[in-house]
């Protein structure tokens, strides 16, 4: 589909870092589907992705930080 933030390039299938700061936090989740314009490289999800993305960010959030996080 053609992406509707530069109106130039087309979106292509592929895989993308979504990121958002809730609650003070920085949640990054890797390798998520997405159609990826190939002009300016907006990312675009799907409804189902959208959904899993923000029971994803709900999880995360659910767990310490990374900071409070101890090895071993
Ligand atoms: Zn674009």
């Amino acid at each position: 589909m053609e992406c509707v933030i530069c109106k130039i390039g087309n979106t292509q299938p592929g895989k993308t870092t979504y990121s958002i700061v809730k609650n003070n936090r920085i949640i990054v989740i890797k390798d998520v589907d997405a159609d990826i314009c190939e002009n300016c490289g907006e990312a675009y999800f799907s409804v189902e992705t959208s959904k899993w993305l923000s029971q994803k960010v709900e999880e995360a959030l659910q767990r310490p930080s990374s900071e409070e996080v101890k090895q071993g």
